[in-house]
């Protein structure tokens, strides 16, 4: 019977996937400008690129909103249409991005070995990762929060998981897999690492954990997708800047992309980006937050 029911709620959450993307299809990519074989000083990256009429970016594909895959395998979402302005400038379309995958925990190495050029994929800035990398940004500020399943109300904060008798799901490699650390009183029994958030969504689902930590607005796309399924449980308790990782060092990379956020968003295409992707869920539009150039 319970495994009955399972396949029925993995059938009806497909069918709302299917419905979803299709309805999706029409109208999440917005018009992007391209800018006509643009100039570059000799020798920077911005010059490579523009060159070679290509680029490699890496985003996620399983988070509503921000990064997900389509049905043609195309992702879409905020950061996506991030990506895709920044592409614009450089001269490259966004039929010519090839992208990577860049999951929470191989960020920094995929920058580092070059398997990308640069990476928009809800990627918090911090002093641990700059060791490595450089962020461009920030473009959005989020929070850590808390998704339970519908209806369970007896977790409302990080504090719940002090007793140590309930279990969270994170992403290996996150900040909220840190964060949510502090909180717990046996880290072995309560936390439960899997390499996307999707799979920690399914772990809900399936009560197989008591609740999905990671970013507001991550926790969010999975909400608008399943309404009667899960719910957020609290207020957000992190500050999440989110930035354009890229190579340690690339400070004429790094300012162009600065400029090219600051352009966005007096332009209008850095709130029209919002308000096609996660806009449709998250009413709030957010303003460009003040640009770090560090
Ligand atoms: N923004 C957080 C981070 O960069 C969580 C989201 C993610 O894993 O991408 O770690």
């Amino acid at each position: 019977m319970r495994i009955k029911n399972l396949v029925a709620v993995a059938a009806i959450a497909a069918l709302g996937l299917v419905a979803a993307a299709c309805g999706d299809d029409s109208d999440d990519s917005s018009d992007v400008e391209v800018a006509d074989n643009p100039t570059f000083a000799a020798g920077t990256t911005m010059e490579r690129l523009a060159n070679a009429g290509t680029i490699n970016i890496g985003t996620k594909i399983d988070q509503p909103g921000f990064g997900m895959n389509n049905l043609d395998g195309k992702p879409e979402g905020f950061d996506v249409e991030i990506s895709k302005i920044i592409a614009g400038k450089l001269g490259i379309s966004p039929d010519k991005i090839n992208w990577v995958e860049t999951q929470s925990a191989v960020r920094e190495e995929y920058i580092e070995q070059g398997k990308v050029d640069f990476i928009t994929a809800t990627y918090t800035i911090n002093d641990k990762r700059k060791e490595r990398v450089d962020f461009a940004g920030p473009y959005y500020e989020a929070g850590q929060s808390l998704m339970v399943r519908k209806g369970d109300d007896s977790i409302k904060g990080p504090e719940a998981f002090r007793a140590g008798d309930k279990t969270v799901c994170s992403v290996t490699g996150s900040t909220p897999a840190e964060n949510i650390k502090q909180y717990l009183a046996n880290e072995a029994s309560q936390l439960v690492l899997f390499d996307t958030y999707d799979k920690c969504r399914d772990a809900l689902q399936n009560e197989q954990v008591d609740a999905v930590t990671t970013d507001n607005v991550i926790l969010l796309g999975y909400i608008s997708k399943a309404e009667d399924a899960f719910q957020l449980a609290g207020d957000t308790f992190t500050t999440e800047p989110y930035g354009v990782g890229l190579k340690k060092g690339d400070t004429e990379f790094r300012n162009f992309i600065n400029d090219v956020l600051e352009e966005a968003a007096e332009s209008g295409a850095y709130e029209e980006a919002w308000k096609n992707t996660a806009g449709k869920f998250d009413s709030n539009t957010p303003e460009l937050p003040q640009i770090d150039r560090y």
